[in-house]
């Protein structure tokens, strides 16, 4: 069931597959076993949730349906972004300033806390700390970064961004802007290596992983029953960690997120790359269905795009994702492609993700597009909460997205209707 959920979008091909750390096969599950935790997903979120728990001396088993790193952890843009998906002028519009900065604070502690991993487990993910560019689509998106700059420096006591004019925008990256929005912390990764990293950390710290072993049921009557095609984990408590791709679960957790079709091609290695993004930074522009884009470390141009309004991916994602490609970078008409791919975002009503408990199951998913950082400390917070550390939970607990109107049965065809309407004002902006 889950395999079908995420078919056709060709992380075989991927240019993160392709170039993976070795790793291990973990047996499925058979037979009925005891934990303190059981965490369904092998992502950033569950891995994290496991080493972190496990760091505490609880007995865990991990459940993926598939492989690690085969959701979204393992085939995304991997660029590192500070923040949350809404800026920091919008967090205090929303929340106050007082309350907006705790949770900025906890969005660059995740920052923090992937570097700290990298290091201390000795990741190897072709980490590149080479900054972060929002690129203006419009020169009206300039006064917006204006206004996010101010709120960072100001009320956020973020000193690490700053404005670069158009002029200054095309020596970092080449292709026409109004200008960027700067973040010397940004950078990119590998992020499959890094998920990857991930569980061989937590299995040196005495968690049990299972994969190709898709949790089918969460019985909560008397304790927490996880249940598999051939087995069954009994818990104390459960981290439901499955993200885009958790699927007739738990419908409750599950209305509050959306699904939807992301397309990532790699280039053949260009001679140029040095050219193309001379800063080596991570890119994206200020579309609201976003082009994205970073060097990897043998110079392709990885690039990420296009609107899909169906669940159902393209035929050929190359095809697909080549014309907004080469609209940016008309120099790379016809430059071969090697890789291309394409996974499930998970995206909320609000942009900001779905963190809470009920009863004895926890979950953290949705960060709409910016869970390569946020993820790895989601799973951290989780375990503070199971531990009875509920304040900096409590702070990302208390963002709650409305479910999607109509529940998981309307949900698609209303957000189409939705991202019809963003896709259209990113036209008109030109
Ligand atoms: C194409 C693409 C590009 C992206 N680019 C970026 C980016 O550049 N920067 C950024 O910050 N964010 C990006 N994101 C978002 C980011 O990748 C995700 O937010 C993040 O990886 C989510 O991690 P996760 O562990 O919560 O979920 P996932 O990595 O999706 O892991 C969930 C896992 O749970 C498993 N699972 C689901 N249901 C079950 C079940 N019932 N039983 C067992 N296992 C189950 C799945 O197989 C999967 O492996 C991108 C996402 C995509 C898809």
């Amino acid at each position: 069931m889950i395999m079908g959920f995420n078919s056709g979008l060709d992380i075989e091909r991927s240019y993160y597959a392709a170039t993976a750390n070795p790793s291990p096969l973990h047996a499925p599950l058979t037979g009925e076993v005891d934990a303190d935790l059981v965490v369904v997903g092998g992502g950033c979120t569950g891995l994290s949730a496991a080493l972190h728990a496990a760091e505490r001396g609880m007995k865990v088993v991990l459940l993926e349906g598939g492989r690690i790193g085969w959701g979204a952890s393992g085939r995304n843009g991997g660029q590192m972004i500070v923040g949350l998906r809404k800026g920091a002028a919008e967090l205090v519009k929303l929340y106050g300033r007082e309350r907006a900065k705790a949770l900025f604070d906890l969005a660059f502690e995740a920052w923090g806390l992937v570097l700290e991993m990298i290091e201390r487990h000795a990741i190897d993910c072709d980490l590149r700390k080479t900054g972060h560019l929002v690129c203006a689509i419009s020169a009206g998106d300039m006064a917006w970064f204006e206004r996010e700059l101010e709120c960072l420096t100001t009320v956020m006591d973020y000193p690490h961004m700053r404005i670069l004019s158009a002029a200054e925008s095309r020596a970092a990256v080449d292709s026409p802007y109004h200008g960027a929005l700067y973040d010397a912390l940004g950078g990119h990764m590998h992020p499959l290596n890094y998920t990857l990293g991930l569980a061989r950390a937590a299995i040196a710290a005495g968690v049990t992983i299972h994969e190709a072993s898709p949790a089918l049921r969460v019985d909560r009557r008397g304790g927490i029953r996880v249940e598999t095609a051939k087995g069954a984990v009994r818990a104390r408590h459960v981290v439901l960690a499955g993200d885009a791709l958790l699927h007739g679960i738990d419908t409750k957790v599950e209305s509050r997120i959306m699904p939807v079709g992301n397309y990532i091609v790699a280039t053949e290695p260009l001679v140029d790359a040095g050219e193309v993004i001379p800063s080596n930074a991570a890119v994206s522009d200020s579309r609201f269905v976003v082009n994205y884009y970073r060097l990897s470390a043998d110079g392709r141009l990885l690039f990420g795009g296009g609107e899909r309004y169906t669940p159902s991916p393209p035929a050929d994602i190359q095809a697909f994702v080549r014309p907004h490609m080469e609209q940016t970078f008309p120099q790379l008409k016809g430059r071969r492609i090697d890789y291309a791919w394409g996974g499930l975002v998970s995206v909320t009503t609000s942009r900001f993700p779905h963190v809470g408990r009920d009863g004895e199951v926890y979950f953290a998913h949705g960060y709409s597009g910016k869970g390569v950082i946020l993820s790895t400390l989601a799973g951290k917070l989780l375990v503070e909460a199971i531990a009875g550390e509920t304040g900096r939970f409590d702070l990302f607990k208390g963002l709650n997205p409305m479910p999607f109107p109509g529940g998981a049965a309307l949900r698609g065809p209303l957000y189409v209707l939705g991202m019809l309407w963003y896709a259209m004002r990113d036209r008109l902006k030109h």
